[in-house]
């Protein structure tokens, strides 16, 4: 049996399907980007990747990975605490695209912002078509 605290930890700390994860996953099915995996074994774990095609797309939260868009400030006390977890975030995440894109590999980074209700049009607009041609796929209209 696992306790209650223990379980509401774990769902906590569960990374798949999140929310802005099965926003994204539903937009791409609509578009008939189908095919993907979860999750796969390459640096970082992109949360959904075509490995036959090395096109992978992160769906990064903009508090712990420190989104360029937002430009949130620190907690404000352990200052010292998260300004060291938050920097080694952002090292890890930018050596694990760095190590994707040496092996081939095209990245894209959607942050939990660009998928707010009103923007969330506008950013699979842009992102949508690039997807297809990486993927030699056409795009299903809307
Ligand atoms: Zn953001």
């Amino acid at each position: 049996m696992v306790s209650e605290v223990t379980h509401r930890v774990m769902q906590a700390n569960k990374r798949k399907d999140t929310k802005p994860e099965l926003l994204v996953r539903a937009r791409l099915r609509a578009a008939g980007l189908t095919g993907y995996r979860l999750q796969w074994k390459v640096p970082g774990r992109p949360d959904v990747a075509w490995p036959g095609k090395k096109v992978a797309l992160f769906v990064n939260g903009c508090f712990w990975h420190r989104c360029p868009h937002c430009n949130l400030s620190l907690p404000k006390s352990n200052v010292e605490y998260w300004q060291v977890k938050f920097d080694r975030n952002v090292e890890r995440d930018a050596a694990n695209l760095e190590a994707l894109e040496a092996d081939g590999w095209k990245v894209h980074v959607l942050w939990e912002c660009q998928l707010k209700k009103k923007v969330v049009d506008e950013t699979f607009a842009e992102l949508l078509p690039i997807l297809a041609a990486e993927l030699g796929k056409e795009l299903r209209e809307g």
